[in-house]
């Protein structure tokens, strides 16, 4: 079987009837890069830049920054990469950072709202992003989006840094997309709305289980709520995925779920784009998609969409594989 999945490697991930999509790998840190090329990483789905600011003392200054994502940025050779601005908050703090303690973290200011609330640093990561865009094909993602305003804010921050640098006389790559994180059910819903103004979608699926079953991913007690192949999950995803082919945007998905052996059927019926995973599952997945027919799992969605609880899913899904 590793022998099946190392033939893989520099092959393009395609279905049995002949349907291409994009499998990108999440990473932490330049170091993760080796990894994502070793096992046939066709891009960066998800570079997690929090990272970059945690274990240390003090903010990581604009020339620190710029130094992580170039190196990013050259490694992946032009591949696509997806950089996603700070989310820290909710279960990720900085202890340089003395924010008032909240009763509910994960609710609380954390992500854009943080950003969007501390533009200087914000406006420092966004700048160290422009300055590295001419060593790859990135591109910029903000995390937590729950309403169209604050993706125009964020938005907004980065068109002005833009028009700075050039005025400065520094090059900034012309053609970076710009996209949003889908992780709360109100930006699912409005997935229509959101596909006018932004070039692509990310599910993260880790938080918007979370938000959409209202159970902590991090509390045992309420783990059995946790569900990927809820009905409810599948149809928001759904929701997302076709608001983008409307606009003719894409949509990929960087939470767990993208890498898991049940969901990878269902999410190619769906017409998923791209599937963001840790670098270790990027094989086993391109085999596994190449002997899935996606028009076949397409003909399936409707009647795994219409059935009632997330066990009938998973075995609707076994029995077909
Ligand atoms: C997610 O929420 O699915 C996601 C990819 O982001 P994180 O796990 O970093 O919150
Ligand atoms: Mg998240």
């Amino acid at each position: 079987q590793k022998a099946e999945w190392a033939k893989m490697k520099d092959q393009p991930t395609m279905s049995a009837d002949g349907q291409r999509v994009e499998l990108a790998a999440n990473i932490g840190t330049p170091k993760d890069l080796t990894g994502v090329l070793e096992n046939g990483g066709e891009g960066i789905g998800l570079y997690r830049t929090e990272f970059l600011y945690m274990g240390r003392e003090t903010f990581p200054t604009e020339d620190e920054q710029f130094d992580a994502y170039s190196q990013v940025l050259q490694g992946m050779d032009g591949k696509p990469t997806v950089v996603r601005t700070l989310d820290i908050g909710g279960d990720k703090e900085l202890t340089y950072l003395d924010l008032p303690k909240e009763m509910n973290p994960f609710l609380g200011l954390r992500a854009i709202r943080l950003c969007l609330e501390m533009t200087e640093l914000f406006r420092t990561q966004l700048r160290a992003l422009l300055r590295a865009s001419v060593h790859g094909n990135l591109k910029i993602m903000f995390p937590m989006i729950a309403t169209i305003e604050e993706f125009r804010q964020a938005k907004g921050l980065l068109e002005e840094e833009k028009a700075k640098l050039a005025n400065e006389g520094v090059a900034v790559n012309e053609s970076i997309e710009v996209g949003i994180m889908v992780e709360i059910p109100s930006t699912a819903i409005m997935a229509d709305v959101f596909a006018k103004e932004v070039d692509f979608f990310s599910i993260g699926t880790n938080d918007l289980i979370q938000y959409t079953m209202a159970a902590d991913r991090m509390n045992e007690r309420v783990s059995y709520l946790y569900q990927p192949f809820n009905p409810a999950i599948l149809r928001l995803v759904k929701m997302v995925i076709d608001a983008s082919h409307r606009e003719g945007k894409w949509t990929g998905m960087c939470g767990e779920m993208a890498g898991d052996e049940i969901a990878i059927p269902i999410l190619l019926g769906l017409g998923l784009d791209e599937f963001s995973m840790s670098a270790s599952s990027l094989l086993k997945a391109r085999s596994q998609i190449s002997k899935l027919s996606k028009a076949d799992m397409a003909s399936h969605s409707e009647r795994i969409l219409a059935l009632s609880t997330s066990e009938e899913v998973e075995a609707y899904v076994k029995a077909i594989s």
